[in-house]
């Protein structure tokens, strides 16, 4: 895509706004290898790697990518040494453990659940709810007692784990409250995948923010912010700070981008750029973006460095260093 499509694609030709008054590292390129051959999975962070292994078992039997991404997240919420996916995650303020998650697949079908408490696979119920009830998002102890009525049960282990108990308490003696995310390679998994039938679909699940008050939903659980997903265009997921996502409709607004033809890369650039510009007190926090396109391109852009992702294909299976605005030293 030509610079001049991409400014006008982002209304900013016209009004001769510079695409990048912030300073980033790297401007978007078409330079990201293109991926013709689906299938092909990618996902958040160092835990993505894993997480495509459990989906590529299906992907690349010619399975549906909807299964796929749930299979593949569910790797990461069975880790219980991750503090920030499933119920090894950090619990909120009060010592719980809270968990959102959501899926969505290529005909705009969507499961969701949020605030979701001693359920091993906060995935499973996200799908669950998709597909057996009219309703898109189930939270907190209604969330709950839908899951136990419908089959899943609740852990018979202590939550929080004892090692993160015992962090909890030490936190408490403080008990700073910061809604920073952190710098360290690992945070909610958000996955895409296309499958070798040319599907997509996506999945996202998180303990969220580590202290967090309690009630507070992140942007994983809700579709639009954490993850979105068209058919007919490709898919986004998002990790950092879930209030900037939420408040641009993240995700959704990658997969707008794409469907007026910018690439994945120059897609997340957009919406990382447009939470610089828009968002209070986003500077210090940590805010990233995964796309795919229906034609297997795939790409990420962040506001700092350190956000990385996994990616999955027939030739490929390795970490990739997403494009970023800043370095973590130059707040
Ligand atoms: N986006 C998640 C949330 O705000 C947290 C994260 O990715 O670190 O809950």
């Amino acid at each position: 895509m030509s610079r001049r499509r991409f400014l006008k694609n982002l209304g900013l030709a016209g009004a001769g706004l510079a695409i990048n008054p912030l300073k980033s590292n790297e401007q978007p390129s078409n330079l990201t290898p293109s991926i013709k051959n689906n299938p092909l999975v990618i996902s958040t962070w160092i835990h993505g790697m894993e997480a495509n292994k459990g989906a590529w078992k299906i992907l690349s039997q010619g399975g549906d990518a909807l299964d796929a991404v749930q299979k593949g997240v569910a790797v990461t919420e069975n880790d219980l040494t991750n503090r920030s996916v499933g119920l090894g995650g950090r619990p909120d303020r009060d010592g719980r453990v809270t968990l959102d998650a959501c899926i969505m697949n290529h005909d705009s079908r969507c499961g969701s659940v949020a605030f979701l408490e001693d359920i091993q696979h906060p995935i499973d119920v996200a799908r669950a709810v998709m597909e057996k009830t009219p309703h898109v998002m189930l939270v907190g102890e209604g969330a709950q007692q839908w899951a136990l009525e419908n089959g899943f049960s609740k852990v018979d282990y202590q939550v929080p784990i004892p090692q993160v108990q015992k962090d909890y308490e030490e936190w408490l003696v403080q008990s700073e409250y910061k809604t920073g995310v952190n710098v360290e390679n690992h945070d909610t998994i958000g996955m895409l995948a296309l499958d070798a039938s040319g599907r997509l679909a996506g999945a996202c699940t998180t303990s969220g923010m580590a202290y967090k008050i309690r009630g507070r939903v992140g942007d994983s659980p809700i579709i639009g912010a954490g993850l979105f997903i068209d058919g007919d265009v490709g898919g986004a997921t998002a990790t950092g700070l879930g209030e900037a996502m939420i408040r641009t409709a993240g995700s959704a607004a990658v997969v707008e981008s794409m469907r007026r033809g910018a690439s994945p890369e120059e897609a997340c650039f957009d919406i990382v750029q447009r939470i610089l510009k828009k968002h209070p007190g986003v500077d210090g926090m940590q805010v990233g973006f995964l796309a795919i396109n229906k034609r297997g391109e795939s790409g990420g852009y962040s506001i700092y460095n350190g956000f990385n992702y996994a990616l999955r294909n027939k030739d490929q299976n390795k970490m990739v260093d997403a494009k970023h605005f800043k370095t973590w030293n130059e707040k």
